[in-house]
């Protein structure tokens, strides 16, 4: 039916029935003298959201709520129910139907305002969104929220100059969401100032992102992009190699082009330094290392013999291939690289998002960084 859990389902048809029920009869002492004259409507949208035909049951809701100004607060918990449940739409209905009353009271008008620009961009439409939030924005109690979502709206739109901005009024009301985030809009404006070869621009934005959290991975692997388009790739090499040691998930997308940079000749000097970094860390850290190796077809390289025999040995399978021989070993390991090289490689941990391509920034959910070395991770 839903993700929503069936327990959370019942609580708010409880308070929906609460709701009106109150609305309709008013609170206390009137209850027990009122009870028998239950409104035919009411039970028949009751009848409507048990037999599950819920735009029957809305219609007769809205149209008691209508006769009764104390239920609006039953309006906001079923809207936003709809909403949850992806079923736009009736949420919509439901909150223009408020905004349509005569008589409202500005705080309510204001939650009806927040609540339909949560309704539009939930249904995708962004540029109703945007201006919704915006003129909630200017209420003093809504601000912070109306402003976050403005910031995802401008996520969406990959509008990082607006993000940023919007980032920066939520930091000076002390609701903004971690640095990260903004060190990550930076670096979006920085990749658009390279693409436009704007170098000294993207220097710029890189050293505010860094500013702004540290050690930063992503800065710095724009920053080695930097210095190979300037014929540095000795700096490439050092500002490369940075990053993967902060973020050796990277290692599986990274590390062929680190090695195209150093040279067919340095290969394998940098593969034993990497294999002893790694060792002096965890074993998590090796096998990045060693699968993503394997997937670049560096089974057989000499430095990483002794590691792949370590991370293989972990694994009861792996283990007896690892023991048969070189010969076999070395079929299996091919098998294994273009078993990794086809797989999907990334996910992301909040929303399960998947496929072959980095992203740190998740198409699905939108968060940040969310995204680990799934083949890897798959691989025990
Ligand atoms: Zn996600």
């Amino acid at each position: 039916m839903s993700d929503l859990p069936l327990l959370t389902w019942g609580l708010v048809v409880a308070a929906l029935v609460i709701g009106i029920l109150a609305g309709h009869f008013g609170w206390g002492g009137r209850w027990t003298a009122s009870r028998g004259k239950l409104h035919p409507d009411y039970l028949a949208g009751l009848d409507y959201l048990v037999t599950e035909q819920p735009d029957r049951a809305l219609d007769m809701f809205l149209k008691l709520m209508d006769a009764n100004a104390d239920t609006i607060e039953t309006h906001f918990a079923l809207g936003a129910l709809y909403r949850r449940r992806g079923e736009v739409e009736r949420a919509i209905r439901i909150h223009q139907n408020v905004l349509a009353r005569e008589q409202l009271a500005p705080e309510h008008r204001e939650q009806a305002l927040l609540a339909l620009a949560q309704d539009y961009l939930r249904a995708g439409l962004l540029d109703r969104a945007e201006g919704l939030f915006q003129q909630v924005s200017e209420v003093p109690r809504l601000r912070a929220s109306a402003l976050d979502a403005l910031r995802g709206v401008y996520e969406r739109q990959h509008d990082w100059q607006q993000a940023l901005g919007v980032y920066r009024q939520l930091a000076r009301i002390k609701a903004a969401p971690p640095r990260l985030v903004a060190a990550h809009y930076l670096c979006e404006l920085a990749t658009l100032a390279l693409e436009r070869g704007e170098i000294d621009d993207a220097r710029r934005l890189l050293r505010e992102a860094r500013a702004e959290t540290a050690p930063f991975p992503r800065a710095v692997l724009l920053r080695a992009q930097i210095a190979e388009r300037q014929g540095e790739p000795q700096l490439a090499v050092r500002l490369l190699r940075q990053a993967l040691s902060e973020s050796p998930q990277l290692l599986q997308d990274e590390l062929p082009h680190l090695l195209d940079l150093v040279g067919i000749k340095s290969r394998d000097e940098v593969l034993a330094e990497l294999v002893t970094v790694a060792e002096s860390r965890d074993f998590g850290e090796l096998k990045h290392l060693v699968f993503a190796a394997i997937a670049a077809d560096l089974a057989d390289a000499a430095p990483l013999r002794d590691a792949i025999g370590k991370v293989f040995s972990q694994d009861a399978t792996l283990r007896a291939v690892w023991q048969a021989g070189p010969a076999q070993f070395e079929r299996i390991a091919h098998e294994i690289g273009a078993l990794l090289a086809q797989a999907e490689k990334h996910r992301c941990i909040e929303c399960g998002f998947s496929g072959r391509s980095f992203y740190w920034h998740c198409p699905a959910c939108h968060a940040w960084e969310s995204f680990e070395a799934y083949a890897i991770v798959k691989l025990r």
